[in-house]
């Protein structure tokens, strides 16, 4: 039987998937025919989206056995009605690895300030102290899923402290795992550097508000790869001015491109980076695609799937 795959992502992605794609298909001794022109929605089987690229009516989709999404975020497809087949999101190693990393470094930056030594802002030979060990700064990561478990191992292996929080228990060697609304103002207090790694949905939009900020130990950073809509705004500005952050790192902004005038750009204790914390690498994604295909071609459970009335 011929699998037909629809790849719905933004055609530009299609010449890095093309030959990843089918030969990950091919390993795994599946026929395919895969479509980048929409087809006749009935004679679909598997839909490929990235995230938001694809606001359509999918009702028409009678057969498709599964969606698969390129992106780990799936906050602009859980909330379209007609998305009524198994969705799965991407987790997929290149995609940790690079969260790991990005996180990784922020945190690194803010730890040993090395702003004063790049941008030369404490001056020549400043005599300034060595900075703490990482062991004596605390660091509280919002979100223990595939990438936030993956971060908060790493940034355990350079020494933190790490304190995670997340909707339900987990047990992760080496970090203290909170949970649940009753865990959450434990989880910031005192913290020194907060990184956000939890999905955007109704419950964690403006999770980290004026009140949230107040409970971090004062002169903390805030680092952000997750999604703009987890935090109030106002609140960060308000937060930065006050003194009570003394940075904040953002990769994702409500909307993006992050608007020229939007107050962020004119704020130095903000490093806006351009959405690029970590990025879907074709050759894994591929391998994960063509995994989940086989699931399902074989009546087996998908990987990764999303809960949609959860919302990630
Ligand atoms: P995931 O595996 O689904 O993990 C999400 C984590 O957040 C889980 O630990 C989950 O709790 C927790 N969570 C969800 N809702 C919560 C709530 N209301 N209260 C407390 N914790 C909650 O997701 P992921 O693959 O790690 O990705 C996380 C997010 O990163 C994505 O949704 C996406 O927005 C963002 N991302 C950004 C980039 C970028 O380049 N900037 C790249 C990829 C992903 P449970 O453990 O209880 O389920």
């Amino acid at each position: 039987m011929t699998a037909r795959i629809w790849f719905a992502a933004p055609p530009a992605l299609w010449p890095e998937y093309e030959g990843p794609l089918a030969e990950a298909l091919a390993r795994r001794g599946i026929a395919a025919e895969i479509s980048t022109e929409a087809p006749d929605p009935a004679a679909v089987d598997y839909i490929v989206v990235a995230n938001g690229a694809v606001t359509r009516d999918f009702a028409p989709f009678t057969g498709a056995k599964a969606m698969l999404n390129l992106w780990a975020g799936c906050e602009k497809l859980v909330g379209n009605p007609t998305i009524t087949m198994p969705l799965a999101r991407m987790v997929e190693p290149a995609l940790t690895a690079g969260m790991v990393e990005y996180v990784a470094g922020h945190v690194l930056r803010h730890h040993l300030g090395m702003d004063a030594d790049i941008l030369g802002s404490a001056g020549p030979w400043s005599g300034r102290a060595a900075p703490p060990l990482a062991s004596e700064r605390r660091v509280t990561m919002v979100g223990l899923g595939a990438l936030g478990a993956a971060a908060a191992q790493a940034l355990v292996a350079l020494g933190f402290p790490v304190t995670g929080w997340s909707r339900s228990p987990r047990d992760i060697a080496g970090v203290r795992c909170l949970s649940g609304r009753a865990g959450f103002a434990e989880a910031l207090s005192g913290a020194e550097i907060l990184v956000l790694l939890a999905p955007f949905t109704p419950e964690t939009e403006n999770l980290i508000d004026a009140a949230a900020l107040a409970r971090l130990a004062p002169g903390a950073v805030l680092i952000n790869p997750a999604r703009g809509q987890l935090i109030d705004d106002d609140a960060l500005l308000a937060a930065l001015a006050s003194g009570q952050l003394s940075h904040a790192t953002l990769d994702v902004f409500r909307t993006e491109p992050l608007p020229a005038d939007h107050p962020f750009w004119a704020e130095p204790r903000i490093t806006v980076t351009p959405h690029l914390a970590a990025a879907t690498r074709p050759a894994t994604a591929s391998e994960v695609i063509a995994e989940n295909v086989a699931r399902a071609e074989a009546g087996a459970p998908l990987l990764h799937l999303v809960d949609l009335s959860r919302g990630y």
